[in-house]
């Protein structure tokens, strides 16, 4: 089927990094777009645009102008099996720098493709920082999709700007965040390698944030009430316009099939959502307690036998997701003992690779989650006004812990203390099942810190909601920008006219 979209037709293409926790809110994004009538193109190749065409299609056949343009992944020429296009599937170096190189290929056909196109604006994931050239070249808007939150993106340009940790003694010293309206602390150790000391990936990364610089303006996957004050810091000192159009996920997946089959990668490992709700319907209200650490992160063996031990012995229900990548390739024997012995007292339920998260962290008897901290599951969690254990691991992780434990007090941090890239798995255990165990018992306790904690969760989720109805903050945000990308289309237009 054609869809039926006119000249006149403001056209916007996105362009999403392939990492689940990228990608998965900027199609919500893109989704949301076109139910504002816009038409809307994805770019994605073949394995990456598998994850979520379903949805488009389902769009598409609602009468929204959607669709996918797909593209090919060099698998050949960069030495890769075919369908590997994905971060997630990068469970070594040598995998990840292949698909890596693979990304950095597709930069001239995506740019040829721009111009075929013509669109009126291009919304691109804030990895790809040579975006913001192809299109000053074609003359329209780039917006900076950026994955995260309002505080950590403050928190990387002052970073980057004072460089506030280069005089201490030790990695394992306090320094404090200048220019941010909290007293924020944070150590070397737990900010990313290549903002402790220049390396390789400093190449990349600084360019990244610069290009935000020269873009037209940024999008972002969070909503006034949460970090109004981060908004408008980041507003005047990175200096380029913003707009909060989130949570995109609840915004954009409404009903229970978007819920369960939302950033669906692979089929679980033999379980149906129909077996994982009624283990969920057997449970009181609020005593469910969801571990996962997102799409990437890979534990050893070592600190899977802590956290089995931690949710154990805090005597509390828990469902946890174990990635196939997690220590042993999914064999690991300890944890099928485990996943039996759990099995049999009913006190925890074990997904093996991919959880259908937002239908779980939606359901009442989930009562708290213990989060990597990645902004998407944050969100996700807020959004049902979840308060959370934080256990930050990589990239921008440590500084969100920080938002939810000092700024929004809705976090009980387990006490992480290094931040290390995803893929490099720690022979030893850094968190011990005590640290869990301890903060499982705080969190999913009774006593009145939990229960402040709770309320002020759920005020946020209450807030999340109003948002993203009609004639909320982010609701207003999004019609907003759409307007003013018309209004540009057309001074354009008229611009071209009378040339
Ligand atoms: N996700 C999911 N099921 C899983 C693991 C992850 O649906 O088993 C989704 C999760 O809901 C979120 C995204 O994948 O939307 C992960 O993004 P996040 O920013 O939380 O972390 P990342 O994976 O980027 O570290």
């Amino acid at each position: 089927m054609e869809s039926q979209h006119s000249h006149n037709q403001l056209h916007v293409i996105f362009l999403p990094f392939p990492s689940p926790g990228h990608m998965i809110p900027m199609i919500d994004t893109a989704r949301l777009f076109a139910k504002q009538g816009v038409n809307v193109t994805i770019i994605a190749t073949h394995a990456n645009a598998s994850t979520f065409q379903k949805t488009i299609d389902t769009d598409f056949s609602s009468g929204y102008s959607i669709k996918t343009h797909l593209i090919h992944f060099p698998s050949a020429q960069v030495g890769l099996p075919h369908g590997v296009e994905n971060l997630k599937d990068g469970t070594n170096s040598e995998i990840l720098g292949k698909i890596s190189h693979g990304i950095a290929m597709l930069q001239d056909p995506i740019e040829v493709l721009f111009q075929d196109l013509q669109p009126d604006c291009v919304v691109t994931d804030m990895m790809y920082a040579w975006t913001a050239e192809a299109a000053a070249k074609l003359g329209v808007p780039r917006i900076y999709y950026y994955s995260s939150s309002y505080f950590s993106n403050c928190a990387y340009h002052f970073i980057m700007k004072y460089r506030p940790h280069d005089g201490l003694v030790s990695d394992t010293h306090k320094f404090t965040i200048p220019g941010l309206p909290h007293t924020i602390e944070m150590t070397p150790l737990q900010i990313p390698d290549w903002l402790r000391e220049k390396n390789a990936a400093t190449d990349y990364f600084e360019p990244m944030f610069k290009s935000e610089e020269i873009s037209y303006g940024t999008l972002y996957n969070s909503f006034h009430e949460l970090e109004s004050e981060y908004e408008k810091l980041s507003k005047t000192t990175i200096g380029v316009k913003s707009w909060s159009v989130g949570p995109v996920s609840a915004w954009a997946n409404k009903d229970d099939e978007r819920k369960t089959n939302r950033g669906h990668i692979e089929k679980n490992i033999g379980k149906e959502p129909a077996e994982l709700l009624n283990w969920l319907n057997s449970k009181q209200n609020e005593s469910v307690l969801y571990v996962s650490f997102g799409s990437l992160a890979m534990l050893g063996d070592a600190q899977l036998v802590e956290i089995a031990h931690g949710l154990e012995d805090s005597g509390h229900y828990f469902i946890w997701v174990v990635r196939k990548n997690d220590g042993d390739e999914g064999e690991n024997s300890f944890l099928q003992d485990f996943e039996k012995r759990m099995k049999e007292n009913q006190k925890g339920y074990l997904i093996w690779n991919w959880a259908p998260q937002l239908l779980i962290l939606d359901h009442p008897s989930t009562g708290g989650i213990v989060t990597h901290c990645g902004w998407n599951s944050i969100l996700e969690s807020l959004s049902v006004g979840l308060p959370m254990i934080t256990w930050p691991m990589f990239a921008e992780q440590f500084y969100n812990e920080k938002l939810l434990v000092d700024v929004l007090k809705i976090g009980v941090p387990v006490g992480a203390k290094e931040n290390k890239s995803w893929n490099s798995i720690s022979v030893e255990a850094v968190v011990k099942r005590e640290e869990i165990g301890k903060a499982v018992k705080i969190l999913m306790g009774s006593s009145q810190e939990s229960e402040e904690m709770r309320i002020r969760a759920k005020k946020l989720g209450d807030a999340a909601k109003r948002s993203i109805e009609e004639g909320g903050d982010s609701y207003n945000n999004l019609v907003q920008l759409i307007d003013e990308l018309k209004s540009l289309k057309k001074s354009k237009a008229l611009g071209e006219k009378t040339d």
